[in-house]
């Protein structure tokens, strides 16, 4: 499901706005310091029951977030791969933070909004992992150099790759990515490791 460009950009702004406010200035961002910074409490699957852990993992194979008594709380599948643990923190960060209640709730919604807010959670999360403002700044060509330089899996990279090539051809666009916001607050730090 596909959102309109203007939505696209807010969600972009909201999601920078966000790493201002909370004083963030490196990139990438550790999603595991901002959930503290949030107040969001993080659980991982290994620490619940293994007949809990068991059973969430066949219903729900990479994390959800919910709210208990005006706490939010992400609980993630921490023995999958590190960078796709990453991104579903992040994921439900967004959820958290762009106030999708009926997902934190379990609330019966149509399937077309239910997958508006998951593309919207998703571009959230791909935003912050990967600015495209940043594979220009950093002069990355290629997949590869992406996800090594982001930390981020190889298809999440080819996807934002094949975005700012697109983007690249049209001068208008390009110089809104180079205009980010999200450049001039965060600077990169190549020895990042998470
Ligand atoms: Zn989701």
């Amino acid at each position: 499901m596909r959102l309109t460009g203007y939505e696209y950009d807010k969600i972009e702004e909201f999601a920078t706005d966000m790493l201002d406010d909370l004083g963030i200035k490196e990139f990438p961002v550790d999603c595991f310091k901002t959930a503290e910074l949030l107040g969001i409490k993080l659980k991982r699957y290994s620490d619940l029951t293994p007949y809990d852990a068991d059973f969430i993992l066949k219903i729900i194979p990479d994390g959800f977030s919910l709210k208990k008594a005006r706490s939010f709380y992400i609980y993630f599948n921490d023995m999958a791969d590190k960078n796709r643990i990453k991104f579903t923190i992040w994921h439900e960060i967004a959820h958290i933070q762009l106030s999708h209640d009926q997902i934190l709730t379990g609330d019966n919604i149509s399937d077309n909004y239910k997958a508006k807010l998951e593309e919207a959670a998703n571009h959230f999360a791909q935003y912050i992992m990967c600015p495209p403002v940043f594979i220009y700044k950093l002069g990355l060509t290629n997949e590869l150099d992406i996800a090594e330089a982001c930390g981020i899996s190889y298809s999440l990279a080819s996807n934002v790759y094949n975005r700012c090539l697109k983007a690249y051809r049209f001068p208008i666009i390009r110089e809104k990515i180079y205009n980010s916001k999200i450049a001039k607050i965060l600077t990169y730090n190549p020895f990042f490791q998470t």
